[in-house]
């Protein structure tokens, strides 16, 4: 780039578009928009493209990265797509449900982007400005949140340049992300013996609630072994940087506060008691209360129906100890 070391926000029309797809061409990063949170975007079948989002991230290598495709055709030349896959695909694609799907032999995919892994996380995106990207650009894209690794998830743009700056070229602001927590990911198991019993877990609660998919697929059977199934799920992520306390009724001195409902604070998630509309502003309200000059951050009860389970676990990440 101009060699100055300074990140670039533009508006996410056709001319950004075409911008950042000639940077994906080339082989560089841009952040742009979702559905679910901002993106850190770079060719998923380039290992020197897909090395920079670790980089950029510092995020640990065994923890492999979504992939986002265009339409299902291009998810087949990714992925094994059974039944059940194309089910759930049909159903939710365009959307924020990403599947975990056996990787298909001779898929044109960096390694570091599944970890080394056989299988592969793939979503087809929602967002318009994700979607012409795709549509410009012949190749998938790795796109993990847009911030540095266990730091709070971006929903508008300025929060990728306060977390990753420079490390970032180019970001396209589309707006405040609608759903504002990231994809639901679902491993489907396939029929076979062992491990393999037909069986499917919910790898991250997300905006399609793990009722909805029961409702599909019948109850969640959690694999054993879902340490090797899940790598990444860190407990600590999302991370604000400062102490939390959750389900409180209110403050102590010394702390800002996010309210919910009835229950006012310094920032109230849903002043309604509206858990889609929490989902949508929890990350931000967590970026103001990181910048605020409180030492701490306390957090009104957040029901756990239906988005409530996501909700709640992104704060219990956010509020794992720190070292
Ligand atoms: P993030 O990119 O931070 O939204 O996280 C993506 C998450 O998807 C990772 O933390 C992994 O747990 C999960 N994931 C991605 N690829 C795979 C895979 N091949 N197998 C299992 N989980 C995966
Ligand atoms: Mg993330």
């Amino acid at each position: 780039m101009s060699g100055k070391n300074v990140t670039d926000v533009v508006l996410a029309d056709a001319e950004g578009v075409a911008r950042a797809a000639q940077i994906l061409e080339s082989g560089g990063l841009v952040a742009l928009p979702t559905e679910t949170v901002y993106g850190l975007a770079a060719r998923a079948d380039s290992a020197e493209a897909v090395a920079k989002i670790y980089w950029a991230k510092g995020r640990p290598d065994f923890n492999p990265l979504i992939v986002h495709v265009r339409d299902l055709a291009q998810a087949e030349e990714i992925a094994v797509i059974d039944d059940r896959a194309r089910n759930l695909a049909e159903r939710f694609w365009p959307g924020p449900l990403t599947l975990i799907l056996p990787l298909r032999e001779g898929a044109r995919i960096a390694g570091a982007v599944t970890a080394g892994l056989p299988r592969i996380a793939l979503r087809q995106p929602a967002h318009r400005v994700m979607q012409a990207v795709l549509a410009q650009t012949g190749f998938p894209v790795a796109a993990p949140s847009a911030n540095r690794s266990e730091e709070i998830s971006p929903t508008r743009a300025d929060h990728v340049t306060v977390s990753l700056g420079e490390r970032c070229p180019l970001v396209l602001d589309g707006g405040a992300s609608q759903k504002g927590l990231e994809s639901t990911i679902v491993a489907l198991r396939g029929a076979g013996a062992g491990a393999e019993d037909g069986g499917w877990s919910l790898l991250r609660p997300g905006p399609v609630t793990k009722e909805t998919l029961e409702r599909i697929l019948g109850p969640e059977t959690p694999n054993v072994d879902a340490g090797i199934e899940a790598p990444g799920q860190m407990a600590r992520h999302y991370s604000p940087g400062k102490p939390m306390r959750l389900s409180v009724g209110g403050a102590a001195e010394g702390e800002f506060f996010i309210g919910f409902g009835e229950v006012a604070g310094d920032c109230n998630l849903s002043p309604s008691g509206d858990l889609n509309e929490a989902a949508a502003r929890l990350y931000d309200c967590l970026h103001r209360a990181a910048a605020s000059d409180k030492s701490a951050i306390a957090v009104a009860p957040i029901p756990y129906g239906e988005v409530g389970r996501a909700i709640n676990d992104r704060l219990h990440r956010a509020a794992a100890p720190l070292d």
